[in-house]
């Protein structure tokens, strides 16, 4: 049996349709429904995605024997309806060679039109359409584009200016036009000339005369240009796999270029920028393909008033509108009547807003191709919302229609579009914190604290970021930093408070001594104005205004529906009381993690923690915990207070001990004042604190084990918060965690300290609360041995980040300098700290569950860490039937969404 690789369309009918979108590439499905619902669309044929793939294992030769006599065929489909021959000089068909992938690329990749021309073809269209000027016009476009694509003749570097192009503007300037258009046919016949002069001197080769040939060219041009440069890139962007393949799809053509009753354009059935229900488009008379995209002329709009709306923004007068930019509404009323019904028609039959391409020749209206169209975050929520109140789609659909990193879009300041488009890029960056930033560099995150108290807009440029710098983060609109990855600290700790962050500029130079920043050759000094964009990474000069975010209602009913299906509940990481409201309006049903050691970056705090770990005796470290008691008592119950109702997790001590310290001399030297001792003896614990391997040296339950005090403390701080709101009449929901458990020894000792310290503390009130203990599983043996530590623990946290870096062997802080060789060569095909591998860590988290349930069937479970905010390990973790996930509070509507979809698609 011999496989089918060719698939004709035409005249109402199709061997394909819109679900073979697989084989036949978005556009050449669609191609194939518009002829079997009734649009009228120029016969053609469409050669499958898998030719493509064979394309490149058997090459150029053998794969035209292998299509050869299907492609002969399906022409001479195209030259029956068509009523014209391929390469005939009195009655001939010209085609247009297309690609199409299964997910649309727009512009990615190549297309060729009016293919089929030669100079007898050429003086046979003159004799038969008697319009010389549209033929040559035709014409010189197919030499130009198939020299492009074909032959190669574009140039590598975007700077470099098309040979082409260059011809055609020597040709205009000899006559003073600017226009295109303006060209008579001498002049177009001349650049025909040119142009393949042009490409014989470049290439060495003739410009290729025969049809059929130029037919096979552009064909194998088209499965060339899958793997051009942009292609690729966007794929990656769009982590769609290369293996995928691009469709190429042969049509007649059907002529906008062909005088005043002649046009092109394309339009789309919502407004994809806001979600409005309002057909637009653009369109201009007498031209052809890409011209209304390509800029070179003021393209005109399709509806009266969208034009209306354009000339207002653009400050042109309604008399000038009406004569020189009407829209096809008040130009072409008929056409216009037929193109708004058929768009309705297809947004119905798709049942979402169209993306559309249209040619009108010479009175009569085709259509070229549809889409589901692009679109922005608030037009992705508006136009679900706005189809299911239409009653055009259910509420499952409305759901599985949103994509969750999309909503990012909506939860963070924006730029002004028009502003942006003057805007000025200076550099780029790893886009690590969506949002838009604007305001006056500052370099010292006291500066960005003394700035920002004054009233300015800061934005914090460092090399890199470390935890001391938190409050200035905080401070900060935004933060550039030359260094660092995706999760370096910088990163995380953006996402976490929702600001926006550009790391790993490479392209600055910092200097700290100088307050001066050099990017791209010029010097910026504190205080200088510059923004940012975290959601591109790129950094722009000046200030580029920005709009705050706003939670619209159909947002708002987009996250209603998700809790009706939903079953994995969403908490958010909060290590503040703002966070926590900021998580909760966002619909956190609790907070999954807490991590006490942010709060102790506070000039009060950070002292009395210092003397903790500074002291040598257990006297000591008393005496400095309980300085630290009643902070730690107010930063819980502020927490518990905006969790008021719902449980919040709070982990002990987690972090090594050596992040605390001082290393600067000032700083040890105002240490040792404090503490009446030696300079040399707090250079010696500082000293002995250090350790060649921190991630995996004296930290998490290891302080608590070799320091009982300091778990002690903690617990009576959070048990003693949550009696004073109980007293106020508040209802605290504690749960203790237990950081870094291996084994279920480390657990029980512990537990132990806590319960020891919660009793006192209860006994101090006069009166119990309820309370949970329970640990987080991040080391591979915790996982292992879940079902001993379940005998233990009442609740499980998978610490994914941790959980990662042990069982990759990959140290998080330093992944960045063998990640993206890792990603080139494809041995990773994404970052595993932020999406959660599921074939390794994800078999640990699969098996620690299992266990678990064995032994406490109702167990909770849940999953903290970056990877509870990503949609695809959201929904492992739905699958697994976990209790919940907890991400930042930016990202709960995100994690709300994925969860929804996980439970809607089971
Ligand atoms: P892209 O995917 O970049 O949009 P297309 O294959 O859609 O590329 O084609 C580029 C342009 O050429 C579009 O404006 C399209 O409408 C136009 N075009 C393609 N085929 C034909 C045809 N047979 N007749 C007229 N115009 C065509
Ligand atoms: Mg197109
Ligand atoms: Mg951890």
């Amino acid at each position: 049996m011999t496989e089918k690789r060719v698939y004709t369309f035409g005249n109402g009918k199709a061997e394909g349709n819109a679900q073979m979108r697989e084989l036949l590439g978005g556009k050449g499905a669609n191609l194939a429904e518009m002829n079997l619902i009734g649009v009228p669309v120029p016969p053609g044929f469409t050669i499958t995605t898998d030719c493509c793939n064979e394309y490149y294992k058997i090459g150029q030769e053998k794969i035209i024997k292998v299509l050869e006599s299907e492609v002969n065929g399906a022409v001479k489909h195209i030259e029956n309806l068509m009523n014209s021959k391929f390469g005939d000089t009195t009655n001939p068909l010209l085609v247009s060679v297309r690609s199409g992938a299964r997910a649309s690329m727009p512009g990615m990749m190549d297309t060729i039109l009016n293919l089929g021309l030669n100079d007898e073809v050429a003086e046979g269209l003159v004799a038969k359409t008697n319009n010389p000027h549209f033929v040559y016009d035709s014409y010189r476009r197919f030499v130009q584009m198939y020299g492009d694509v074909v032959l190669e003749m574009k140039p590598v570097n975007k700077e470099d200016i098309d040979p082409f192009e260059e011809i055609i503007e020597e040709v205009k300037a000899e006559r003073g036009i600017k226009l295109d258009k303006d060209l008579t046919v001498d002049e177009l016949k001349k650049l025909v000339k040119l142009f393949k002069e042009a490409i014989k001197e470049r290439t060495g080769k003739d410009f290729p005369n025969d049809p059929i040939e130029q037919l096979w060219g552009a064909i194998c041009a088209v499965f060339r240009s899958w793997m051009n440069d942009r292609a690729i890139l966007y794929r990656k962007m769009e982590g769609i796999p290369d293996e995928w393949g691009t469709a190429v799809s042969v049509m007649a053509m059907v002529f906008g270029n062909m005088g005043e009753t002649s046009a092109t354009g394309v339009c789309f059935s919502r407004d994809a920028g806001n979600g409005e229900n309002l057909f637009n488009g653009e369109y201009l008379v007498n031209a052809q393909g890409e011209d209304v995209v390509a800029g070179t002329r003021t393209p005109q709009q399709i509806t009266k008033v969208g034009s209306l709306r354009w000339a207002q923004r653009a400050g042109i007068s309604e008399e000038e509108r009406a004569s020189k930019y009407p829209s096809m509404e008040e130009a072409m009323p008929d056409i216009f009547a037929q193109l708004n019904d058929i768009q309705e028609k297809l947004e119905h039959h798709y049942r979402d807003m169209q993306d559309m391409e249209f040619t009108v020749q010479e009175g009569k209206l085709w259509f070229l191709q549809t889409r589901n169209g692009k679109r922005t975050g608030s037009a992705m929520v508006k136009i679900a919302i706005d189809l299911l109140h239409e009653g055009m789609i259910d509420e499952k659909t409305a759901i599985l229609r949103c994509e969750p990193n999309k909503l990012d879009e909506l939860l963070h300041p924006v730029f002004d579009k028009l502003a942006l488009q003057k805007a000025n890029v200076i550099t780029q960056g790893l886009p690590a914190s969506p949002g838009a930033a604007c305001g006056q560099i500052v370099f010292h995150a006291d500066d960005a604290q003394d700035r920002h108290a004054d009233g300015h807009k800061v934005i914090l440029v460092r090399i890199e970021t470390s935890p001391e710098d938190l409050a200035g983060m905080s401070a900060a609109e935004g933060i550039l930093t030359a260094r660092g990855g995706m999760t370096s600290h910088a990163a995380v700790v953006a996402r976490g408070m929702g600001k926006c962050c550009v790391s790993g500029a490479g392209g600055i130079n910092v200097s700290y001594k100088d307050k001066t920043v050099e990017i791209d050759g010029q010097l910026y000094r504190e205080g200088d104005y510059i923004s940012l964009n975290g959601t591109t990474g790129q950094v722009y000069a000046g200030e580029v205004p920005t709009k705050a975010a706003e939670l619209s209602g159909d947002f708002k009913e987009l996250m209603d529906l998700c809790d009706k299906y939903t079953k994995l509940q969403v908490r958010t990481n909060a290590d503040t009381p703002h966070d926590a409201s900021v998580g909760r309006a966002f619909g956190a049903k609790g907070i999954g993690l807490t991590r006490t050691e942010h709060m102790f970056f506070d000039d009060k705090k950070i002292i009395a923690m210092r003397e903790m770990i500074l002291a040598d005796t257990p006297e000591g470290r008393e005496k400095a915990l309980n300085k630290l008691l009643p902070y730690q008592k107010a930063d819980f119950k502020g927490i518990l207070e905006a969790m008021d109702g719902l449980p919040v997790n709070i982990r002990l001590l987690d972090p090594p001990l050596h992040e605390f310290v001082p290393h600067d001399l000032v700083g040890q030297q105002v240490m040792a004042d404090e503490m009446g001792v030696d300079l040399s003896t707090i250079q010696r614990r500082v000293a002995s604190l250090a350790e060649n391997n921190p991630m995996l040296g004296h930290r998490g339950c290891r302080l608590g084990i070799t320091f009982p005090e300091i778990t002690a403390m903690q617990t009576r701080a959070i048990i003693s918060a949550a009696c004073e709101l109980k007293k106020e009449g508040k209802n605290p929901k504690p749960e203790i965690m237990v950081p870094l458990i291996g084994t279920v020894a480390e657990f029980r000792q512990q537990k132990a300290v806590i319960l020891k310290s919660a009793r006192r503390t209860f006994d101090e009130y006069g009166f119990k609360l309820e309370f949970e203990i329970g640990t987080m599983i991040e080391i591979p043996r915790a996982a292992l041995t879940a079902d001993l530590i379940a005998s233990e623990a009442q609740y499980f946290s998978f610490g994914t980040n941790d959980l990662t870096q042990m069982t990759f062997g990959y140290s998080r802080d330093d992944i960045a300098s063998f990640l993206p060789a890792y990603l080139d060569k494809k041995i990773l095909k994404v970052d595993p700290f932020q999406v959660l591998d599921q074939e390794g860590v994800g078999q640990l988290i699969h098996m620690a569950v299992e266990k678990g349930r064995r032994v406490r069937p109702n167990i909770r479970t849940g999953i903290c860490g970056e990877h509870g905010g990503e949609p695809s390990s959201v929904k492992f973790c739905a699958k697994l039937g976990m209790n919940y996930a907890s991400c930042s509070p930016y990202r709960v509507p995100i994690a709300r969404l994925a969860a929804a979809q996980a439970a809607v698609e089971e």
